[in-house]
């Protein structure tokens, strides 16, 4: 692999630094690049007047293989993700069979090593078959291949408060977190929507913010109880923030993840029942919006996650009751993050670094990535024309799914190329030839 020199580009949008890759490294910065004799022969890379941002992490993706091959897999997956400036992601255990065991979870770690556009690293689950009845085998996934250190019941709640803090105490031996999907299931049972104004004149079972705001209460003291870390999936209501926040001021060690389509769409979207809006947790009100975007802004909130959730269109074009929630994300969370976060100046770029880069390589345990832009660090990088407008395609996308929220809009930034380890996946806003 020859070596890249990447001219012009703006780490953090500050002041353009030239950049030489080399050997899966940022080997040298600045004039130390230009003069290197690696430079004399390497591949030029004009960045003018675009961003350099370390490649993105997400701690909470479907990659859907194995077993929803019709939906995502594996390859296709990791194509939406690369596009969309990933270095990294974080694979949820919601497959068939369900990631409970190191040979599962090695199947998927190895699929993503194939593909070779992202580093794919699997969440196991917290319990067999994510049944909520009794712990998975959380040390035999930690010490697989796939060296496993984020669990979850993703799409299901951890509800059982014993269960809970077994696996909270279980993971302290090897630096795990438990990733729990906030979800009280009896007071969201049979529910469509967010509960409020909306639901009540629409006539759907409404889904109330304290079943999520409840869990988050719980598993933060379970959590001082047990001395564990716990990570808080998709937190979508005002309440949640202010739970969270007061729990960090106590010294809990939590962390938590909001995704692009809580930080911009609310639950008037529901009107029309078109089943594309139809997520779990449910779209909130324009109140939380705000509160979640303040706190994203402050810290309270620690990263952006996608929850990208592919669905083949017979489980999503039906009827509003029946559909399967979940919404595409990996290919236009960043350019939802800066039309919510950086235009309106409530984060900067080296913001948009932190809570899609650097925070959730530090929760999911990694080491390579979410690394500054610097030399003698990881070359996984991304390139983003800030200027650039596109509008949404879901047919256009590289998922096998097409079930954007984001349709039709159009968003700010565009990913001009990803490096993984220095390799080009992403080149002029296209997968490259890997
Ligand atoms: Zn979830």
């Amino acid at each position: 692999m020859t070596a890249v020199l990447i001219r012009g580009g703006a780490p953090y949008g500050e002041a353009p630094l030239d950049l030489l890759l080399d050997g899966g490294v940022i080997v040298a910065t600045g004039g130390e690049a230009t003069a290197d004799e690696r430079s004399v022969d390497a591949e030029i890379v004009d960045a003018t007047g675009l961003v350099v941002l370390p490649g993105l992490v997400d701690l909470h993706t479907h990659l859907r293989e194995p077993g929803r091959e019709d939906a995502e897999t594996v390859e296709t997956g990791s194509a939406a993700a690369a596009l969309g400036g990933y270095t990294a992601v974080f694979a949820m255990p919601n497959t068939d069979p369900t990631a409970d065991t190191a040979g599962v979870v090695e199947q998927v770690y190895r699929l993503g090593r194939d593909v070779g556009l992202v580093d794919v690293f699997p969440i196991g689950a917290v319990t067999v078959g994510r049944k909520g009845e009794r712990l998975a085998e959380l040390a035999a996934m930690a010490n697989s291949a796939a060296r496993v250190r984020v669990f979850s019941d993703d799409g299901d709640c951890v509800s059982d408060a014993l269960l809970m803090r077994r696996a909270l105490e279980y993971v302290k031996a090897f630096g795990g977190v438990i990733a729990q999907h906030a979800q009280e299931p009896r007071l969201t049972q049979g529910a469509q929507m967010h509960e409020g104004e909306v639901s009540a004149r629409l006539g759907l079972t409404g889904w109330p913010a304290v079943a999520e705001e409840a869990i988050i209460a719980r598993d933060c003291l379970l959590t001082d109880h047990v001395g564990s870390r716990l990570h808080v999936c998709h937190l979508s209501t005002a309440g949640s923030v202010d739970v969270l926040a007061a729990a960090k001021v106590r010294g809990t060690a939590v962390t938590a993840e909001v995704t692009p389509h809580h930080l911009l769409l609310t639950d008037e979207r529901a009107v029309g029942y078109d089943p594309v809006f139809k997520v779990n947790p449910p779209l909130r009100t324009a109140a939380d919006v705000t509160a979640l975007r303040q706190a994203l802004a402050d810290g309270v909130i620690d990263i952006v996650a996608t929850d990208h959730a592919p669905h083949a269109s017979q489980d999503k074009e039906t009827e509003w009751d029946n559909a399967s929630p979940g919404m595409l994300g990996l290919q236009t969370a960043l350019s939802v993050v800066i039309e919510t976060m950086l235009l309106p100046g409530l984060l900067d770029w080296r913001g948009v670094a932190r809570v899609m880069s650097e925070a959730p390589a530090r929760i999911g345990g990694l080491v390579e990535h979410g690394r500054p832009v610097a030399a003698g660090e990881p070359a996984n990088l991304v390139l983003i024309d800030p200027t650039a407008r596109w509008t949404v395609s879901g047919a256009s996308l590289a998922s096998l799914s097409a079930n954007t929220p984001f349709e039709g809009m159009e968003l700010p930034g565009r990913v001009v190329a990803t490096y993984l380890r220095g390799r080009r996946t992403v080149s002029a806003g296209a997968l490259a030839g890997v």
